[in-house]
């Protein structure tokens, strides 16, 4: 089963080091993030699968990297300057700031309906280039990465002999100034896109778009976010943004917030390149540009067929990779009973909680917030026991839990019988898993079993496709509940039979069934299953 709340998934994160939150150590930076050990591993997989998906396995893209930094016109003549604004209201009670479209009538945090009017807000990290801050050293950090391609359009376009219809993918930083980061990776001010400006003749967009539409939803497919998970948002022509003609935003059902935008797919018409280009009059744009009277190209495309220069149209499928690494965690998420808890300890653990709930109900320590928080979350984990017995230590981790005396006797109950009946598990991908293979000595102080685990490691990862692991901290069960957790789809042991015969015994994650097989074919062994 996926995630239920998104508190399993941030836990897990902390937990095992897939996320920090930035400058932890100074008190943090709201809405900004680093990827630990096993996350940087995560985040590079996401990305690599997108870019052989999208550039190595079609013939019709091409790649690029531009700068963060650019010059301002390109701001200016794209409309972000002027457009990327969100309206945002005041709470003139608990003195809070948020984005209009996020406000019913009354505020979020303190449901006071004295409200500030809307007032234009722009999303753009300002900076200055150079040792003096003044008007001419002026820059933004780049809110989208779409705009260093289109700039470039030229360029890729002289330096490839490409014809229409071709696209070109980027993958990289966007920066923005979210009034309200919120939700853990979902709404952040620094973030890595994987976006695709793909350039079309005029009058195909719309065939287009619908092509893009399906492949996109078959990569998410592809990598373990299932079809029936995803819904597709048409979005109405009063909330499209400047440059769009029709926008789908694919909608993610993520824990606790519900269906939620993990990538727009926008046709974006011959507004950008139209605006970046010279001689605007002459090109026949049908998109309302603003005229340009700074660029020095014009963007456009020779038509062999008909003799003449014409604006290409555009579609972009535009994801964030942090958004996409919630989605798939969410998705590989499982609690899994491995044998079923003896009745009388459950039912000691059901009297636990009922306890805890009831003191939690009578507790004047802690607000109103939190206490409803706790209350609604122990009654869904009351009612779905035994299965939801590893949520517990979820629940006692929710903002005032710590404050209930009772809590104590309830993780004293609950953990060793979750440890012990349940695991945690990432039913990953295997291409998208942090660890590929984790090799384990049967016991750590016997020079023999420990000098062949090691060197299996070592031959594993110096094939170059796979990150391998040696772990001997603990005992074999112990240490395959820790691989399982990061969604390692391969323990293998080493053993004494190992010394005589060569072989290991191979775990899967996801069955745990095991086999032996010959040190001599692992790698052949792993990769077939990988
Ligand atoms: P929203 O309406 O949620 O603010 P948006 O419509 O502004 O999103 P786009 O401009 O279409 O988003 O950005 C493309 C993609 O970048 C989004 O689909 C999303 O995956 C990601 N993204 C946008 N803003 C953020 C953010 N603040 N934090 C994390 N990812 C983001």
């Amino acid at each position: 089963m996926p995630a239920t709340t998104m508190d399993q998934i941030v836990s897990l994160c902390k937990r095992r080091g897939f996320i920090f939150p930035s400058s932890e150590i100074y008190g943090g930076l709201q809405g900004l993030y680093d990827y630990g050990p096993l996350g940087v591993e995560l985040k590079n997989n996401i990305m690599q699968d997108w870019w052989r998906a999208n550039v190595y396995e079609r013939d019709d893209m091409e790649g690029l990297d531009a700068a963060i930094l650019m010059n301002r016109l390109v701001w200016k003549y794209s409309g972000h300057e002027d457009t990327f604004v969100d309206p945002l209201v005041d709470c003139r009670n608990c003195k809070s700031r948020w984005r209009a479209d996020h406000v019913k009538g009354k505020c979020p945090n303190c449901g006071s309906t004295d409200l500030t009017e809307p007032r234009p807000f722009n999303m753009m990290f300002k900076t200055a280039v150079g040792p003096v801050a003044d008007a001419e050293s002026f820059a933004y950090l780049r809110p989208e990465t779409a705009q260093g391609i289109f700039v470039n359009f030229a360029n890729v376009l002289a330096t490839t002999s490409r014809k229409l219809p071709f696209g070109i993918a980027q993958i990289g930083k966007g920066f923005r100034n979210e009034i309200n980061p919120r939700n853990f990776l979902f709404r952040v001010r620094e973030f890595d896109m994987m976006e695709i400006e793909y350039f079309v003749m005029p009058g195909t967009e719309d065939e287009w778009h619908q092509r893009w539409l399906d492949d996109r939803r078959a990569w998410w497919e592809s990598i373990g976010v299932p079809r029936e998970r995803i819904t597709i948002y048409d979005v109405p022509k009063d909330e499209l943004a400047h440059y769009s003609k029709r926008t789908y935003d694919l909608m993610y059902a993520y824990p606790d917030i519900g269906a939620q935008e993990i990538e727009g797919i926008a046709s974006r018409s011959d507004y950008d390149l139209g605006s970046h280009s010279k001689d605007q009059g002459s090109l026949g744009i049908q998109a309302r540009v603003n005229p340009n009277s700074h660029s020095t190209a014009r963007l456009t495309y020779f038509d062999t067929a008909t003799n003449r220069h014409l604006v290409p149209f555009v579609i972009e499928p535009s994801a964030g990779v942090g958004r996409c690494f919630l989605a798939v965690l969410s998705e590989a998420y499982d609690e899994q009973m491995v044998k079923a808890p003896p009745p009388e300890k459950l039912a000691a653990v059901a009297d636990a909680l009922a306890a805890f709930l009831k003191s939690v109900g009578k507790s004047e320590k802690i607000s109103a917030n939190a206490r409803d928080a706790i209350l609604d979350r122990g009654q869904t984990i009351a009612a779905g026991l035994p299965d939801a017995l590893p949520q517990i230590e979820t629940l006692l981790a929710l903002p005032g839990a710590d404050q209930i005396e009772l809590g104590k006797k309830l993780r004293g109950q609950a953990q060793p019988l979750a440890d012990e009946h349940f695991r945690t598990v990432l039913h990953l991908k295997p291409d998208l898993a942090p660890i590929k293979a984790a090799v384990f000595p049967l016991k750590r102080n016997h020079d023999g079993l420990v000098a062949l685990a090691k060197d299996i490691r070592k031959g594993l990862q110096k094939s170059g496709r796979m990150r391998a692991i040696y772990d001997d901290t603990g005992a074999i069960g112990k240490l395959y509940r820790r691989q399982d957790e990061i969604g390692t789809p391969f323990c293998l042991t080493v053993d004494f039979q190992s010394l005589e015969d060569q072989t290991v015994t191979v775990r899967d994650r996801d069955t745990m069934a095991q086999e032996r097989v010959a040190v001599q074919e692992l790698e052949a062994y792993l990769e077939d299953r990988l």
